[in-house]
């Protein structure tokens, strides 16, 4: 395609005329504020203004577009992470009005996380603020092609890279403070073009990252709605266009979840594990949008609606049917439930990438809807084994592929059949135990007053204690012991309940797998997996540990197929007019994880928001 005809966004030939056209710079940054930027906004929790506006009496529309508006502007982004901020901020400054609905509380609310950010924030303020980016366009285009196994087309390939290459200087542009730009290589460096990228540092990490972003959209006073869930598209049933949003104006904050209590009701095995499922409902309060109570709004949006309220992570019914690898937890924003998806269907959305996540292997325990971060600890003397005690890897290469470990769960006994690696096991002894933490001492991410999970404890005494880690004085102790325990391995997809796992693993197996790894240790030389020599301490000095751990991570990345013109597309792939999407929701890492959302959350929201400001409105 020519270069920047992403940016023309001839969506579906609603467009009258060139859409960005002089308003680009050289950069194809939009050049032309036309509203005037003046003082901080004050944004309330939940805004009650009430705007009702008249349709175009020569307007000839269908019977579900409404007569009347709660709320309007040009442009309606739904969900306030990096994703809708980018979106909003780039639309607005095109010359649109743009409102955002958030589904959350403004985080400043709960008095929690940076006070300085209004609200939202989604993954984004919680992330680690590294900003990976395209630097040679035709090389990275070249790798993510590679990388998605060609189901991300080379046009899509190319305006993510093109784009792409010009994050750090869009940082700069608005202000956004980052470290030098510096040559990296992708995560599988076998694969064409792998040695195209670039990576930066956000100054102050995600969180800082969308304090800036929130920063520029309270300067430009764009209204948000926290506590605003978007629940339905308006379409134009006859045009297929985009008019609006239905959503749900809550009168109060989402309140902390409680933890029901459970009682087993089914159990039945399956090879090394037998699975029982519970009643509990768990925390289920935050899974579905907190709907009831809440005031049903419409929201108009005479150009176009831009969806950016991030994956699924937590949805099991999503997770359950389209993940390689479940059960799966995550340690992100526990109100990513995927809403944007079932939104883009009803409207005609091609779906793809459902199948891929960020992830790797992480703790995750029912008290909490969170998982705990990285699990790979800096002191050594652990291994990873499968459910019937066999190792199955170079243990340390989890960092390697810190993005993509997770492919190596799906690994199946046939014969159940059953995931053999999930859960996975560390076990480790008393000298590793003593040296640190098994995981991130950082909480979980999640602020403790949306579901957040506490500080891991410097000497894992506390998860011992909570049976989190389970223990046994010899090896044929702590097999029994896992045998034993009772582990929660998460929700039934269709009904919620509790899903627990009793293990079947064989003593004799795990002894069997400590002796050969620690005669490797002695040796010097893993002659199973290739561990490098630096990290081969042994596990000898008991009591002996074992901790489950699941595939899972930051985030999923599947979600409505979008176009080089960041344009929503249907199943014959046709774009959906006026309908945009951008972020995690949909994304474009196809089969494996870049590891780069942030990045292309910066290049589609400048697409998004651009498009979707140069359209003509529906509606006069
Ligand atoms: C701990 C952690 C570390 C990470 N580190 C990195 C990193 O270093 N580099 C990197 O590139 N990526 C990283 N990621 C991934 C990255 O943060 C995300 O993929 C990215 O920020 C997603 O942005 P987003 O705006 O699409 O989604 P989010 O930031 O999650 O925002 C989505 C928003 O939509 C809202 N929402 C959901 N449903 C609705 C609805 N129905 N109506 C209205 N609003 C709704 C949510 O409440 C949320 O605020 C990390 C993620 C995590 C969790």
């Amino acid at each position: 395609m020519p270069r920047r005809q992403f940016l023309t966004g001839l969506g579906a030939g609603i467009v009258a005329g060139a859409v960005i056209g002089a308003g680009v710079g050289a950069l194809g940054f939009p050049q032309t504020i036309t509203k005037n930027i003046t003082s901080t906004q004050t944004q309330t929790e939940t805004e009650t203004q009430t705007e009702t506006t008249t349709q175009s009496a020569s307007a000839v529309l269908p019977s579900n577009i409404p007569t009347t508006w709660n709320q309007t502007a040009d442009v309606v982004v739904i969900g306030y992470g990096g994703a809708g901020a980018v979106s909003a901020i780039t639309a607005y400054d095109a010359g649109a009005s743009v409102i955002i609905l958030e589904k959350t509380p403004s985080l400043a609310s709960l008095g929690v996380s940076n006070p300085t950010i209004s609200g939202g924030g989604g993954n984004t303020q919680m992330d680690a603020g590294n900003a990976v980016f395209p630097m040679v366009p035709d090389e990275a285009a070249q790798y993510l092609y590679a990388a998605a196994l060609g189901t991300t087309p080379m046009d899509v390939c190319q305006a993510w890279a093109e784009m792409g290459s010009q994050n750090p200087t869009w940082l700069d542009t608005y202000g956004i403070a980052h470290s030098a730009p510096s040559a990296t290589t992708a995560e599988f460096p076998n694969l064409p073009g792998a040695g195209g990228f670039g990576a930066m540092s956000i100054t102050g990490g995600g969180a800082g990252f969308f304090q800036a972003l929130d920063g520029l959209v309270q300067k430009r006073k764009i209204p948000v709605l926290f506590n605003t869930p978007a629940t339905s598209l308006i379409q134009n049933q006859t045009t297929g266009e985009i008019y609006g949003v239905n959503a749900v104006q809550n009168p109060a904050p989402l309140v902390s979840p409680t933890l029901s209590s459970s009682t087993t009701s089914s159990s039945s095995t399956t090879g090394s594990s037998t699975t029982s499922t519970t009643t509990s409902a768990g925390y289920t309060a935050l899974w579905s949008p907190p709907t009831s109570g809440g005031t049903p709004i419409t929201v108009r949006a005479n150009k176009a609606v831009i969806l950016a309220c991030g994956g699924f992570e937590y949805n099991n019914k999503l997770m359950a049917n389209f993940l390689k690898g479940y059960p799966a937890h995550f340690y992100g924003w526990a109100y990513n439930t995927g809403d944007g998806i079932p939104m883009a269907q009803k409207v005609g959305a091609d779906l793809w990438h459902m199948n891929v996540m960020s992830a790797r292997m992480v703790p995750w325990f029912p008290e909490y809807p969170v998982a705990y971060s990285t699990t790979a600890p800096s002191q050594h003397g652990w291994i990873y084994v499968d459910k019937t005690g066999n190792r199955y890897a170079d243990e340390t290469e989890l960092s390697t592929y810190s993005h993509n470990w997770w492919l190596k769960l799906s690994e199946v006994d046939l014969t159940v059949p059953d995931y053999v690696r999930i859960p996975s096991f560390i076990i480790f002894d008393q000298t590793c135990c003593n040296a640190g933490a098994i995981t991130s001492t950082s909480s979980a991410k999640l602020p403790t007053a949306l579901g957040g999970a506490p500080a891991w404890s410097s000497n894992n005494s506390v998860e011992i204690s909570k049976g989190w880690i389970i223990q046994g004085s010899t090896i044929a102790a702590l097999v029994a012991a896992i045998n034993n325990a009772t582990i929660v391995s998460g929700y039934d997809p269709t009904t919620g309940a509790q899903v627990t796992l009793q293990m079947n693993m064989s003593a004799t197996n795990l002894e069997t797998t400590l002796n050969n790894y620690n005669g490797y240790c002695t040796a010097g030389v893993d002659a199973q997996f290739g561990r490098p020599a630096s990290t081969l301490v042994p596990i000898v000095t008991p009591p002996f540990y074992a901790m489950p751990l699941w595939p899972g991570g930051p985030n999923t990345l599947g979600g409505p197929r979008r176009s080089a013109n960041a344009e929503v597309l249907d199943t014959n792939g046709n774009p959906i007019p006026r309908l945009y999407l951008n972020g995690e929701l949909g994304a474009i890492d196809g089969w494996t994880s870049l590891g780069q959302n942030n990045g292309a959350l910066v290049v589609f929201g400048r697409i998004s928001g651009t498009n979707a400001a140069a359209l003509t409105p529906w509606i006069s």
